[in-house]
Parts: structure tokens; sequence; C-alpha cells
């Protein structure tokens, strides 16, 4: 109910009132008028009878009889060639109101009021005398004395309606006071919440104001729902855009948190995983485990790698504890990170080292092995001697060569500056072409060239790098009588060097780039002179410039690399 309907309800109930008082006062005034008149009428009447058989002119005889007339006034007048003439007034007042309408014959019978001698309103009655006409008998009262009675009725009437109206009006604000406050309570502590100070509603209790303050509230809860959904979503993006999967599980294991890494990582989505148990993640043993540890013991625990799809992962397990969040209270944040070409470089490292030192080792030793031979004087002949020496110089090739690619590698890895000018690869190849004749020659290998102007902006000596291990190694590859094609497409921007070698088989084909690793499936091959860095340099450069190098191989048949810059 508004303050405004409880003001129309109580006008309409004090207009009610004052209608019913009014109708109330209306009835009694005219029942008291009547009664008044009643009163004035029956004086006369008596004052009639008094005069019954009597001279009028003798009134003063039975003057006494009218001692007792009270308020009323009574008068005998008689007419005159003169106009009237009071005979007798019961206030002695003989000369006034002689002249008066009341007399008129039209009047006689009739209740008049006007003004009297005295100065104020009388209610005047006048009769004939049945004996004698030329005689009045008037009965007057003042019209105050008439009105008395309704006039004190209508005040103390107003005061009681005052009052009633007054006490409804009170009562009715109270009650709709109290029934309010609950609400004005409420909206308080709403209003404190939104941010409001505690006296923003006032003392008002009218509910438009209750209801403007609703309004405000709503509005700024409403901007409060959409900072909050702003923060949420702002909140989701930063954990989507991790480059590590990360999700929270509850305490009783359900997955209550799942960014867009963890559903590449697990295979699941967002939608599939919440509220679900984290076994479903299939992590293994180890995963579970650790997540049981954190959520029994509340404690953050030690990092640890697990195994997924043939990748790496190194997960980090948090002990949560949000007292206020119900499924938070001892939760566990996972955070799961792809580690697996960190884990693979320390491991091409290792293996790096180990290899270098096996691979420098076996020519040192080769070495070491004809000079001992030499100094004790095993080699006689001088054909043996000669032999000797052809072999030191030949592993101390191999050794340089080695260290030369082991260097080149370590170079590419740290990023050396190298000078970049235009180079033209055709002329380039060429060039190698011309300097491995004797070895194209000795291995009877036709050579087809399919060439065009190739420009590319880089070093030289990279570019270099890339053609003479890529056509060394069609060489060395190649069956006798084989065949070398180089093709250049200039607008598709890529090169091919093919040949009709020994080829490779599919399960070597991914790990041909990698150092030191040389396919090991002929005789021919371990003939093959090699260092396994020649297309780990090729994939360095590569890589450098953000060219592309690519493998096509049928084993027995031949192989082909396409170099994309
Ligand atoms: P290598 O010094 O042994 O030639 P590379 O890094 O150049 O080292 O090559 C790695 C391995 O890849 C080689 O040992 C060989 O087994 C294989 N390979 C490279 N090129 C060819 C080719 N054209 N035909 C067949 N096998 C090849």
């Amino acid at each position: 109910m508004t303050k405004r309907k409880i003001i129309l309800e109580a006008v309409i109930f004090c207009l009610v009132l004052l209608v019913l008082f009014l109708s109330a006062f209306l009835t009694f005034f005219l029942v008291s008028e009547n009664v008044l008149e009643e009163n004035i009428r029956s004086v006369s009447n008596v004052a009639e009878k008094v005069f019954d058989g009597n001279d009028p002119s003798t009134g003063e005889k039975t003057v006494s009889y009218f001692d007792d007339a009270g308020e009323y006034r009574i008068s005998i007048i008689t007419k005159t060639a003169d106009g009237y003439q009071i005979l007798y007034d019961s206030e002695d007042m003989l000369q006034s109101d002689a002249m008066a309408e009341e007399l008129q014959p039209e009047n006689v019978g009739k209740f008049i009021t006007r003004k009297s001698s005295y100065g104020y309103n009388m209610v005047y009655y006048a009769v004939h005398d049945k004996e004698n006409p030329t005689y009045f008998i008037r009965v007057s009262v003042s019209e105050s004395a008439a009105t008395s009675v309704s006039r004190n009725f209508l005040i103390y009437g107003s005061l009681v309606m005052a009052i009633l109206m007054g006490s409804y009006i009170v009562f009715k604000y109270r009650d709709y006071n109290r029934s309010v406050k609950p609400l004005r309570d409420q909206v308080e502590r709403l209003l404190y919440l939104a941010g409001y100070p505690s006296d923003r509603l006032g003392e008002g209790e009218d509910l438009s104001l209750i209801a403007d303050a609703i309004d405000e509230v709503s509005s700024e809860l409403d901007k409060k729902i959409t900072d909050l959904q702003n923060e949420k979503e702002k909140t989701k993006m930063i954990l989507d855009s991790m480059s590590q999967a990360f999700l929270a599980v509850s305490g009783n294991g359900q997955i209550v948190l799942f960014n867009r890494k963890a559903s590449e990582m697990f295979g699941y989505s967002e939608k599939e995983a919440l509220r679900k148990d984290y076994h479903i993640l299939s992590a293994g043993e180890d995963f579970s485990a650790h997540v049981e540890k954190c959520l029994k013991e509340r404690k953050d625990g030690r990092h640890f790698d697990i195994q997924m799809k043939g990748r790496t992962y190194q997960c980090n397990v948090m002990a949560l504890n949000f007292p206020w969040i119900d499924h938070l209270k001892s939760g566990a944040a996972i955070l799961v990170m792809d580690v697996t070409e960190e884990r693979n470089l320390v491991k091409i490292k290792t293996d790096f080292f180990a290899n270098a030192s096996h691979e420098l080792k076996t020519p040192l030793t080769a070495i070491l092995g004809y000079q001992e031979m030499l100094d004790n004087g095993l080699l006689t002949t001088p054909e043996e001697k000669q032999e000797a020496v052809r072999m030191t110089i030949k592993e101390a090739k191999k050794m340089r060569e080695m260290l030369s690619d082991m260097l080149t590698i370590s170079r590419l890895e740290n990023g050396t500056q190298t000078q970049a000018s235009d180079v033209e690869i055709s002329a380039l190849i060429q060039s190698i072409l011309e300097d491995m004749q004797p070895k194209i020659l000795e291995n009877h290998i036709s050579i087809d060239l399919k060439l065009e102007e190739y420009h590319v902006h880089a070093d030289r000596g990279d570019i270099e790098k890339i053609f003479s291990n890529l056509i060394d190694n069609a060489i060395k590859y190649n069956k006798p009588n084989g065949m070398i094609s180089i093709e250049m497409n200039p607008r598709d921007g890529y090169i091919t060097v093919s040949d009709t070698g020994i080829g490779i088989k599919e399960e070597h084909l991914s790990r041909i780039f990698e150092r030191f690793y040389r396919v090991d499936n002929s005789k021919t091959l371990k003939n093959v002179e090699g260092t396994g860095l020649g297309l780990a340099i090729i994939k360095h450069i590569c890589q450098k410039y953000g060219y592309r190098i690519e493998v096509r191989s049928t084993f027995g048949q031949g192989t082909t690399f396409i170099l994309r810059t």
C-alpha cells in the first residue's frame, strides 16, 4: 500500500464521516427547528386560550400567567388607526416592534425571522385573537436561542469528528509504517550491499521512496553483475590464453575449472570435463596419486612428469584453500606444461656429447693406431708406411670435417649474425656441381638440370651448405650409373634435388634430420663416409630463414628433397 493510497483512504473516510455528520446535523437542525416552531405555536395557542372570553385590553390581569414565559417573549398587540400598539409585552418593550411585518395580514400564522429592536435576529409568530381580530398575540424568541442547540451540536460534533478523523489517520499511518518496516529494512540492507551509505533511505517510510531505492539498487546490482560477468570473461580469457593446461579439482575430486589448453591436452571439452571426476582424464597413476595426496594432505605437491600420447608433460599440483567456496575448501589446482621439446633438447644435448665423443674417437683411434704401428716399426715396407700416412690424413680430414660441422651447428644454434646478400641459386648450384665433378664421374652419375634464375636474400655460405650437402648425399647414396635431377621453381618458391639411389625407409624419415643420425641399413652405407650432421645443418639453416625442407623417399628407388624458400 502506498502512502498516497493511505491518504486517499483517510480522505474518503473523513469525507464519509463529514457527510454523515452533516446529514445528522441537518436532521437535528430541522428537528430542533420544528420543535422550536412547535413550541412557539403552542405558547401562542395557550396565550390565545388565556384570552378566550377576556377583554384583550384588560390583558394585564392575565399577565402573571406569562411571567414564566422564559426565553419566549409574548406581546399582545392591537391594531390602531396609526398602526400597531403593544398593549402588553412580557419584556415590557411596549413601543418597539409595533410595525412588524409578522403582523401583516399575509404573515399572520407564519414564522418570520427579522432583526428585533434589540438588534439581533428573532423568530416571530403572531396570531389574531379569535374573539377580537384587531388584537394579536405574538410570540418571539431570539434566533440564537433557536439555533444554540444546533450550534452546540455542530461544535461538539465537529470536535468529535476531528478527533475521530485524526485518530483514524494516526492509526492508519502507524499501521502502514509497521507493515512497511520489514521491507524498508531489507531495502536498507540491499542499499548497504550496493555500496550506499547506511542512511541513504532517510527517515521516510514512503513506499515510493523505497521503490525508487529498489530501482537504484537493482540498477546498481545490474551494473555489478555485468562487471562480475566481464571479470569472469576476462579471467576465462586469461586462463584460455595460457600456454599451459590449468585445471582445478574440488575436494571430492570433481573438475571445477578447465581451460582451453587442458581441453587440447586431455581431449575433453570444458563442458565435458566440468563436474566430472578427474580420473576421466586418464593421465596415469602417477598423476592420480599426486592429486590424491594433495587433496588429502592439503599441501602443494612436487613437480613431476607424465607421458601422454607420446609427449612429455610437467605437472605441478597446488593445494587450494578458499574457505568461502564450498567445493574449494580443500581443492587442488593443477598446472600441466608440455615439456616434450625441452626434454628432447636435453636428451639431444646429452646424446650430442655422447655421439660427438664417439664419432671423434673413431678416427682418432685409427690415427693413433697407424701412428703407433709406425712408431713401433711394425710397418716396414714403403707401401705400408705410405698407406698408414694416407689413412692418417683421411681420418684426420674426417675429424676436421666433423669438427667443422659441429662448429657450424653450434654457430647456427647460437644465432651468430651472418652477412645476408642477394644469392642467385642456379649459379651457386652449377659451381657446386663443378667442384663435385670428380666425385660425380667416379660414381658414374648423370645429372639432369632444370635450372632457372632463383634469388634469395641470405648468407651465401648457408645456401651453399644446403645444396652441397643435398648434392653430396645424392651422390653418396646413389646407385652406380644413377641419376641426380635438380629442378627449380622460382614462381612457386621451391627447389627439388632428387636421386635414383638407395632410398630411405619410412621409419627413418622423421629421424634423418637429427644430429649424428645415420641410417644403418645396407652394406653400401657402411662404406659411405659421413658425419650424420649434414641434414641437421640444413634443418638449422632452414629454421634460421623460415624455409622448409621436406623429404620423400621410396626405399630402393630414390629420394627427393624439397626446399621451400
Ligand atoms: P651423412 O653425413 O651421414 O650423410 P646426413 O645428415 O647428411 O649425414 O644424412 C643423414 C642420413 O640420412 C644419412 O646417413 C643417410 O642414411 C640418410 N640420407 C641422407 N640423404 C640421403 C639420400 N639422398 N638417399 C638416401 N639416404 C640419405
